[in-house]
């Protein structure tokens, strides 16, 4: 009898495959796409020399593509206008909440967990391409600060 698993990316049962005994996901297109943005991903985490190749990579890339997003957005009015709805949502944010002045309006909310735009700090408030979207679980709650 075959023994069966469940796919990590899509939940199904599925035989391994004879020659991949640890197989791990299913043999669908999207799931082995899912796997190998799996493994990219703990790669990234774990690997400082293969995020640096990367990041180096991508930086050739938009040198030999600096128009590849003006002429996506020109080609893609849909997307622009999201960008630009987005965009203007964040900056009512941005001036609405005065972070200065927390001795008048009380301490921030602290960040709970769920789903947070990750991107890099000195891009931060700027409609950004290579940005993670990535789910936080908190598992302590920070401590006030003392006044
Ligand atoms: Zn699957």
């Amino acid at each position: 009898m075959k023994s069966t698993r469940l796919c990590l990316a899509c939940g199904s049962a599925f035989a391994p495959l004879p020659h991949v005994p640890h197989q791990r996901y299913c043999s669908s297109k999207a799931c082995q796409r899912a796997r190998r943005r799996d493994w990219q991903n703990n790669r990234l985490r774990v690997d400082s020399d293969y995020r640096d190749n990367q990041a180096r990579a991508q930086e050739r890339w938009r040198e030999r593509h600096s128009s590849y997003w003006r002429e996506y957005r020109a080609a893609h009015p849909e997307y622009r206008e999201r960008n630009r709805s987005m965009q203007r949502l964040r900056n009512a944010r941005r001036s609405c909440r005065p972070i200065a002045k927390m001795d008048v309006i009380g301490l921030p909310k602290p960040l709970g967990s769920g789903f947070y735009v990750l991107s890099h700090a000195h891009d931060a408030g700027v409609a950004k391409m290579d940005a993670w979207t990535v789910h936080i679980a908190v598992l302590s709650a920070p401590t006030a600060p003392p006044m």
